[in-house]
């Protein structure tokens, strides 16, 4: 009962002196024969009512112990003074009450509980206050802190899409350079790409230029070796030869390649006769192996058709490159070629070919390496053996051009193996009319020991040079030479004279050879022929 009265009391106590005039009114009802007062720090009482009538001397010595702390309370029961203090703002405590002075109160050992009870009580109830008032502050606090942290969350979060913001910024900043880097690289390279297009392309129109003076030197240093000359003139003359043919070589490994890399080499499919060609390899290199102790032969499927279709002037250039290499690096022991049928089908074969060496072989590490241009097992090769690494990466560029793939297989010390395959289609029995140079000459040459009589041949070409050499090589020949400086006059010479060969260049002057031969054509209504020169010209 009396708790929960304390409990009413305290339930609406605040922090003043109307309320703490409430408080003291309800203990003193609570103790009869009681009375409270407060006294503030330094000593001063507040003024609520009923004020106690302190004895002089309690009243001093109060004052001197709250002096400098906090307020004090202080209550009487049935005349006895009781003591206490309020610390911290409201939190009160008895201070004492006086043994002697409780024997002169006559209080009850339960009275005094019963003071101490509700004080501690009421002190309980003001701790409970400043805890929720302590509470409500730190909910306050959390509150803050949470409004600080939702602030701090949504802040972070604003900066985190600022950020992306500033990233996808960035990214797109970076995908535009990126994007224009690689046009502009892609344009560069395009200028690239062309500017070597034009390169091979030029160096492809430039075969004709390069290849008529070295054809002079060629042919006069040769006609040159026919005159009467002292040793050392004729020493000079071996000299010259040898060197413009190799000069040649070199030209014309350039020129080829040039002309794969501007995409103008085109391979040919005619009939021709595998074993014949393969046999004249090896006849061409037979002449190498006298003073060397070096076996050379050829192996050829016994089931090779009579005539297959493909490039035979491009296949015998690969053979002849593979051999000559063979021959070239192989002091002693063997080099083979071999033709093997690994595959076929109605229509057509598909043939092996293998040169196999026992020569000085290939390091591992070149042997990648060996098939790109200008590229030599070692830096010693050239100097020992000579050559100008070209053979391997126009061979190779071939060998796919004809639809193959050119491997190799070495062992340094004991030799080397270089293997492709081609298809080639199995050959009709009609031979191709339109042949080539090695052809014309052969004919020529039967034609006039079948006749026995002087060919009438008319020479078309605008280069003095050659006119003068290849008059003199025909005219060697038994031939009666005619020269037109171009197209129109050869055009005007065969309406009037007939000849049996008309010998015709293809970059001239007014008419060229190729307007040229179709107008002669035309005069003589033979258009498959025409069709085939054609292609025969743009082959060249
Ligand atoms: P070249 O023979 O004119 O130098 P190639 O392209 O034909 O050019 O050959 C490139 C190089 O590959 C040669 O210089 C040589 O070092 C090496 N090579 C080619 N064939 C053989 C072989 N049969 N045996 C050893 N080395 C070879």
């Amino acid at each position: 009962m009396l708790n929960e009265k304390i409990d009413d009391v305290l339930a609406d106590l605040v922090d003043t002196e109307a309320e703490w005039h409430n408080f003291l009114q309800i203990l003193h009802s609570l103790i009869p024969g009681s009375t409270f007062e407060i006294w503030k720090k330094g000593g001063e009482r507040v003024a609520i009512k009923p004020i106690l009538e302190l004895p002089s001397e309690i009243e001093q010595g109060l004052s001197r112990q709250v002096k400098g702390s906090q307020p004090v309370f202080v209550g009487k029961i049935e005349g006895a003074p009781l003591y206490g203090t309020l610390i911290q703002g409201k939190r009160i405590f008895l201070l004492g009450l006086m043994p002697e002075e409780l024997g002169r109160a006559g209080l009850s050992s339960l009275v005094v509980r019963l003071l101490n009870n509700a004080i501690e009580s009421a002190n309980q109830k003001l701790e409970m206050q400043d805890l929720e008032l302590e509470n409500q502050q730190l909910f306050r606090k959390i509150e803050a802190l949470k409004s600080q942290h939702t602030k701090l969350l949504e802040d972070n979060y604003s900066q985190y899409l600022l950020l992306q913001e500033k990233e996808k910024e960035y990214s797109r900043k970076l995908e535009k350079e990126i994007a224009s880097k690689t046009s502009r690289l892609r344009e560069a390279n395009e200028r690239l790409r062309e500017a070597s297009r034009l390169k091979s392309e030029f160096l492809a129109n430039m075969s004709h230029e390069l290849r008529t003076p070295m054809n002079a030197i060629v042919g006069f240093s040769d006609l040159l070796t026919e005159t009467s000359l002292d040793r050392d003139q004729k020493d000079y003359v071996k000299t010259i030869c040898n060197a413009s043919d190799s000069l040649l070589t070199l030209i014309n490994g350039i020129l080829d390649l040039a002309k794969i890399e501007a995409g103008k080499m085109e391979v040919e499919n005619k009939p021709f006769d595998l074993k014949k060609l393969v046999k004249d390899v090896i006849a061409l290199f037979s002449v190498s192996t006298r003073g060397k102790n070096v076996e050379l032969n050829c192996l050829i499927d016994g089931s090779m058709p009579a005539q297959l279709i493909g490039d035979a002037n491009r296949l015998r250039q690969v053979l002849v490159n593979l051999v000559g290499n063979a021959m070239k690096f192989t002091a002693m022991g063997r080099v083979e070629l071999h033709a093997q049928i690994v595959k076929k089908t109605k229509k057509k074969y598909w043939v092996a070919f293998s040169v196999l060496d026992t020569g000085i072989g290939i390091p591992e590490e070149r042997q990648k390496a060996i098939f790109d241009k200008f590229i030599q097992a070692d830096g010693s090769t050239t100097r020992r053996y000579g050559g100008s690494g070209l053979g391997l990466a126009i061979s190779q560029q071939l060998v796919k051009l004809m639809g193959g793939f050119i491997e190799l297989q070495s062992v340094p010390g004991e030799g080397s193996v270089f293997n492709f395959t081609l298809p080639l289609a199995i050959g009709s029995q009609t031979a191709a009319k339109v042949g080539n140079e090695k052809q014309v000459e052969a004919d020529i040459s039967s034609k006039m020991s079948e006749l026995d009589v002087a060919l009438e041949v008319l020479l078309v070409e605008d280069n003095p040079v050659n006119q003068k050499l290849a008059s003199i090589l025909l005219r060697r020949q038994g031939c009666n030479v005619m020269i037109a400086n171009d197209g129109e006059e050869a055009i005007a010479f065969i309406k009037k004279h007939c000849f049996d060969l008309v010998l015709m260049d293809i970059q001239m002057p007014n008419l060229d050879g190729i307007a040229a031969t179709k107008l002669i054509r035309n005069l003589e209504g033979d258009q498959d022929i025409m069709k085939e020169a054609e292609t025969a010209i743009a082959n060249l």
